[in-house]
Order: C-alpha cells, then sequence, then structure tokens
C-alpha cells in the first residue's frame, strides 16, 4: 500500500455530524466484518505503537482515551477507513474537555435524526442536548437498564427490553 491510499476492499462508512468515534468504529467494523483486533492489524496499531497491553481499537472503542490516540495512530487508522486523520480527531474529546465513561448517555431526539452516538454526550459539562433543550438518558426510561458502548449499538434499542431509541425521546425531560 502507498502512503496516502485508501484500501480499495473495506467498506467505506460516511461519518455522521458529531458522531463519537466509538460508534463510528463499530459502524466501520461491521460493514467491513472486522473484529477490533482485525481492524487493529488492518491499521498496524497492535504492534510497536500499542500502548497499555490492550488494543488501541478495543479501547477507544470504550473511550479510554489516556493516553489518548496519537497522530501517527490516526493517520494509520485513517488509511484504513478512508476517513482523513483531522475529521477523525473531531470524533474524540479536545483535549481541555473533560470525559466521562460512563454512564453512556443519549439523546434520543437527536438519534431520531441522525442515528449516533455524539461524542458530546459524555463531555462532564454536558447534561442536556442544547438543539433539543431536552436532558440527556444515562439509561432506558423504561426497564433501567445502562446503555452498551456506542460501538455496539446495532439496532438503536433497548438491549434489555427492545424500547426503540425513538421511542426514549418522549421519555426526556425538558430543561
Ligand atoms: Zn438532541
Ligand atoms: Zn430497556
Amino acid at each position: 500500500m502507498e502512503p496516502g491510499d485508501i484500501n480499495p476492499w473495506l467498506f467505506q462508512v460516511e461519518p455522521y455530524q458529531g458522531e463519537s468515534l466509538s460508534h463510528f468504529l463499530g459502524r466501520f467494523r461491521r460493514a467491513n466484518e472486522l473484529t477490533p483486533a482485525g481492524l487493529g492489524k488492518a491499521a498496524r496499531l497492535g504492534g510497536a505503537i500499542a500502548v497499555g497491553g490492550a488494543l488501541p481499537i478495543a479501547r477507544w472503542e470504550k473511550f479510554r482515551f489516556n493516553p489518548p490516540p496519537s497522530r501517527q495512530q490516526l493517520e494509520a487508522l485513517a488509511k484504513v477507513v478512508g476517513v482523513d486523520a483531522d475529521r477523525l480527531e473531531q470524533m474524540l474529546p479536545p483535549t481541555e474537555v473533560g470525559m466521562k465513561i460512563e454512564p453512556i448517555r443519549l439523546c434520543a431526539a437527536c438519534y431520531t435524526e441522525s442515528p449516533c452516538h455524539k461524542i458530546e454526550w459524555q463531555f462532564k459539562v454536558t447534561q442536556e442536548c442544547a438543539s433539543h433543550h431536552l436532558r440527556l438518558l444515562s439509561e432506558c426510561p423504561n426497564c433501567g437498564a445502562r446503555f452498551k458502548v456506542p460501538a455496539l449499538w446495532v439496532d438503536g434499542h433497548c438491549e434489555r427490553c427492545f424500547l426503540t431509541f425513538a421511542q426514549m425521546a418522549s421519555y426526556q425531560k425538558a430543561i
């Protein structure tokens, strides 16, 4: 592979506005039937530049950004996923912003318009959706189950009671 070339044999996935890296990586992996380790291997992230013992893709899908992805890692990933490194960086929390790894949060009204998990929902300062003026959900409003990591969001419903994310919008409290 030449530097800058995009793997022609992989399906490309278009990022949504505001989409978190975890959600994007999950969609990309499913479109290409790749495991986290398989994607890491394709991007050659599993070797010398792997940090902390765990594979980078698996860590990033859980929002474990300590240490954050390096520029070198983002550029390597960019070649595989066909989305440039600057765009990938927008899927990460800005360095000055504190992150909440748990619970995973959701604005169901946003999800109805654009089916993705947004990175800003995990910022420490974020309590509500500024565009819908609704409080974010941090669990299923019907059964209380926590949301899975966004990389595993496939059909947009609660894994326990199957209430859809779209149906959850009516449970969100106004601010
Ligand atoms: Zn919203
Ligand atoms: Zn539920």
